[in-house]
């Protein structure tokens, strides 16, 4: 496996991969990987005859307030644990190697941004959909993975590619949880013991949310009431949101009469983290 930091050294890479004829997945990834990462990683290996992954926190995800600088990033466990789950090539760019001086254009999308994770942080998916669209012309992958742990971004990614015709397929995969429940991510080293503990009520919430899907309420304010009244219960917890939204358009929607999204955002103490569920994965 080869770890390469500028974009030429990508796609000299690339086209003598396409010289051969082999097929190219890629795996965006902010780094500090673990296995919800690993997962996707070998998905791609397992569709693909080379695995790309893009080791890189973007600056432009990140609003003012955020926590850019403190992100954690750890290079060699992240070539350790890509390596050995298939990867070919790491794409580790530095910021200026993506943003050049007098960096000018970028991706933008309405609509499915402006609900959940859009709302709250608002230049969150113009950063994300300007990278992911810049790995795409990079890589030329002709698969690319996410997680629906970040159900949103999902979905925007999957809108993207289809309103700026971009010959990639997008491939989701399941979240991944910890034993007990917690959504793995990258943020959960934030966590104190006590956060750590206080955290469950999100996947919780997320289990007694999907449960009624399961056992047949189709209203959504019903539902909501509940997973809130579990997380006010947990004095670490503060809701950001608990919403259901169409699949299709992210937009919130009353009664559960079509694919829909429940999603969640909480802060545990000053870590906000998320969760969600798909009702078509509940009900089948
Ligand atoms: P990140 O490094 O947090 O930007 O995540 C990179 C990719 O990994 C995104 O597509 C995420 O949705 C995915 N991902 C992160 N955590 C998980 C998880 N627990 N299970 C599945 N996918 C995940």
């Amino acid at each position: 496996m080869k770890i390469v930091t500028t974009i030429e050294e990508v796609r000299t890479q690339v086209k003598q991969w396409r010289a051969e004829g082999l097929t190219v997945g890629l795996v965006p990834t902010m780094g500090y990987l673990h296995e919800g990462h690993a997962s996707l990683i070998d998905a791609c290996h397992r569709d693909n005859d080379r695995t790309v992954v893009s080791d890189f926190v973007n600056p432009m995800q990140f609003g003012p307030t955020e926590d850019l600088e403190s992100y954690p990033r750890d290079i060699d466990h992240d070539a350790a644990l890509a390596e050995a789950h298939g990867c070919d090539l790491i794409f580790h760019p530095e910021p200026a190697e993506m943003y050049h001086q007098g960096f000018s254009s970028f991706v933008d999308m309405t609509v499915l941004t402006e609900e959940l994770c859009g709302l709250s942080r608002p230049v969150h998916f113009r950063g994300v959909c300007t990278v992911v669209s810049k790995l795409f012309h990079i890589v030329s992958p002709d698969r690319a993975y996410f997680g629906k742990k970040d159900a949103q971004q999902l979905a925007v990614i999957r809108h993207m590619v289809d309103d700026l015709n971009m010959d990639i397929e997008i491939v989701g995969c399941p979240i991944i949880r910890e034993a007990d429940g917690l959504a793995k991510s990258s943020r959960n080293t934030y966590l104190s013991p006590d956060e750590r503990k206080a955290a469950l009520v999100l996947s919780q919430a997320i289990r007694l949310g999907s449960g009624m899907v399961r056992d047949g309420e189709t209203d959504g304010a019903a539902i909501i009431e509940a997973m809130k009244q579990h997380i006010h219960a947990e004095p670490l917890a503060r809701i950001d949101y608990v919403k259901i939204v169409d699949l299709a358009t992210m937009q919130q929607i009353p009664v559960l009469d079509r694919p829909a999204l429940c999603a969640i955002a909480v802060y545990i103490g000053s870590t906000r983290l998320i969760d969600n569920f798909f009702t078509e994965d509940v009900t089948g």
